[in-house]
C-alpha cells in the first residue's frame, strides 16, 4: 500500500530536489534552444480519439466523455503532424500515459506517466533531425555543465560533452553486434551517444518512413546514451502519403476504423515531415547520473507499483 512516511521522506530529500533542479534547467534550455532556431511550443493534448498505436501496450487507456470515447495520450504523433498545417517547426512538453508491463518496474527506465520533448519539422528529412538532435543535446548539456556545477557535484557527475556529429549503427549492424536485446550492451559500451539508424518495418509503429528504394526498412533513428543508461529519443521521417499509410497499418493487423480520422486528414494532404521525441526524466537521470528514472521527478509512477 501507500507508505506516506516513505513518500515524505523522498520528497524532502537532497537528491530529488537537486535532480528537479537539473530539470527544471534542461525543460529552460531546451525551450531556449529550440525558440532560437524557429520552433513554436504547443499546448500538450492529453485525451483524443486517436493515440499512438504502440501496439506492445496491452492496455489501452480510455475515458468516456459525453457518450465518445477518448484515447489518453502515449504519444502526440498524429497531433503533431497535423499541427505542421498551422506552424512549420513545432513542440510540446507533452505528457504521456503508458501502461508499461509490470515487469519493467525494475528496469531503471520506464514510468507509466512520463513528459517527452517531442517535436515535428515540417519538410525535414532524417539528417536534418539528427542534426537538430545534436545540437539540442550539445546546448542543453553545455548549459547544464556552466550553470549547475554544484547540482553536478553533489551527484559526483562529470558530465562529457560530445562532439557533433555523433557516430552511428545501422538497427542491422546493432543485431549482428549484440543480438535482439542489444540496447543495454550496446549501451554499456559507449563513451559518447550514439545513432541507431534504419529500423525493421516490424520494429516500428505504422508512421514511420519507409526508404523508397529499401523494401521493409524505416528512415527513423533512436539515440543511445552512453554509459549504460539506454535509449534517449526515437524519431524519423513520416509517412504521409494515404496509400502507403493504409497499407502499413493494415500490414500491423490494426482495423483501418480506429484511425478513421487521421486517414481522413491524411486525404486531405499531410506534410513530408521529420521529428523525434526525447524522455525528459531520462534526460535527467542521464545527466545526474541516477540509477533510478523515478529519482528524477516528482509523483514518478512506476509500472505495477500505486504512485501519488
Ligand atoms: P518512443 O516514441 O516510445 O520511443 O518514446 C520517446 C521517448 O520517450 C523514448 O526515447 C524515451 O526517452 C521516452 N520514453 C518512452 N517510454 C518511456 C517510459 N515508459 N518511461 C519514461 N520514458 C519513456
Ligand atoms: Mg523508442
Amino acid at each position: 500500500m501507500f507508505d506516506v512516511d516513505r513518500y515524505l521522506s523522498v520528497l524532502r530529500s537532497e537528491k530529488l530536489k537537486r535532480a528537479v533542479n537539473i530539470q527544471n534547467e534542461i525543460i529552460q534550455s531546451s525551450r531556449d534552444f529550440l525558440r532560437q532556431q524557429g520552433f513554436v511550443e504547443i499546448l500538450p493534448v492529453i485525451i483524443s480519439p486517436i493515440t499512438d498505436p504502440l501496439t506492445d501496450y496491452r492496455i489501452r487507456g480510455e475515458i468516456e466523455c459525453y457518450g465518445f470515447t477518448y484515447q489518453i495520450t502515449k504519444s502526440m504523433i498524429f497531433h503533431k503532424q497535423i499541427s505542421l498545417h498551422s506552424l512549420a517547426r513545432i513542440f510540446s512538453f507533452s505528457p504521456n500515459i503508458r501502461i508499461e508491463p509490470s515487469e519493467r518496474q525494475e528496469s531503471g527506465k520506464h514510468l507509466v506517466e512520463f513528459v517527452q520533448l517531442d517535436l515535428e519539422v515540417r519538410d525535414a528529412s532524417r539528417e536534418d533531425v539528427v542534426k537538430l538532435g545534436e545540437e539540442l543535446l550539445i546546448f542543453v548539456l553545455e548549459h547544464i555543465k556552466a550553470d549547475c556545477r554544484e547540482d553536478l557535484e553533489f551527484f559526483k557527475r562529470d558530465l562529457k560533452i560530445p562532439k557533433a556529429p555523433f557516430p552511428s549503427l545501422s538497427h542491422e549492424e546493432a543485431l549482428q553486434a549484440f543480438g535482439k536485446d542489444y540496447e543495454a550492451p550496446l549501451s554499456r559500451r559507449l563513451e559518447e551517444p550514439l545513432w541507431l539508424l534504419d529500423f525493421p518495418m516490424d520494429e516500428r509503429e505504422f508512421y514511420d518512413r519507409e526508404y523508397p528504394d529499401r523494401a521493409g526498412i524505416l528512415k527513423d533513428m533512436d539515440l543511445i546514451y552512453p554509459e549504460g543508461y539506454g535509449e534517449a529519443l526515437s524519431g524519423g521521417e513520416r509517412e504521409f502519403e494515404p496509400e502507403k499509410i493504409k497499407k502499413r497499418i493494415e500490414l500491423k493487423g490494426i482495423d483501418l476504423r480506429s484511425y478513421d480520422i487521421y486517414l481522413k486528414f491524411a486525404e486531405k494532404g499531410l506534410f513530408p515531415s521529420a521529428g523525434f521525441g526525447i524522455g525528459v526524466e531520462r534526460l535527467t537521470r542521464y545527466i545526474c547520473g541516477l540509477e533510478r528514472i523515478e529519482e528524477t521527478r516528482l509523483f514518478a509512477k512506476l509500472p505495477g507499483i500505486l504512485g501519488l
